[in-house]
């Protein structure tokens, strides 16, 4: 069942009654390089057992070109628990994370991705994506990694909206 985690985990939601609100704080924080911009419409969020460990935006026009919001977010929350093993966390992506940040993701062993608009929404916007979904890096990668897609996916959508008509938008 699309939109629905509770569907898509068979019956066990791992942020009951949440998801929605976590997905819009990862909205809001993209939203934030719409008015000043660090980097494209991108943001993510990390949560364990229904807590918000960490919300992060793109920054790569201030800082470099791995600073995507879940790269930073994994950083944030790494930073704050002391450790590179984030298991049992979700991540809420408003974008299908790169092919960089589902290696990142991996490695951080999180075991839920949630995410709204695909990498190719992200292409057609003008982002210099490398067209490999997450079902086939999941699949080419052998990961157990649980994948949700397609989640509020008008309300990310409504990003690339607002981001296209930026009169000095930096695609990159
Ligand atoms: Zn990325």
């Amino acid at each position: 069942m699309r939109n629905s985690i509770a569907g898509h985990a068979a019956g066990t939601d791992p942020v009951p009654g949440s998801a929605s609100r976590f997905m819009r704080l990862a909205v809001r924080e993209a939203r934030k390089n719409l008015k000043s911009p660090k980097g494209g419409p991108f943001g993510a969020c990390i949560v364990r057992e229904g807590r918000l460990l960490a919300v992060a935006r793109n920054t790569v026009l201030a800082c470099d070109a791995t600073c995507h919001a879940e790269v930073n977010a994994i950083r944030k929350v790494s930073r704050r628990l002391g450790t590179y093993d984030l298991s049992g966390c979700v991540i809420f992506s408003t974008t299908e994370p790169c092919p960089m940040c589902f290696g990142a993701i991996h490695w951080a062993r999180i075991g839920l991705i949630v995410y709204g608009t695909s990498i190719a929404d992200a292409g057609r916007v003008g982002f210099n994506e490398l067209r490999i979904s997450n079902a086939a890096l999941k699949i080419l990668g052998k990961s157990r990694i649980r994948i949700v897609d397609g989640f509020l996916r008008d309300e990310c959508l409504a990003l690339f909206k607002s981001w296209k008509a930026l009169p000095d938008r930096t695609i990159y």
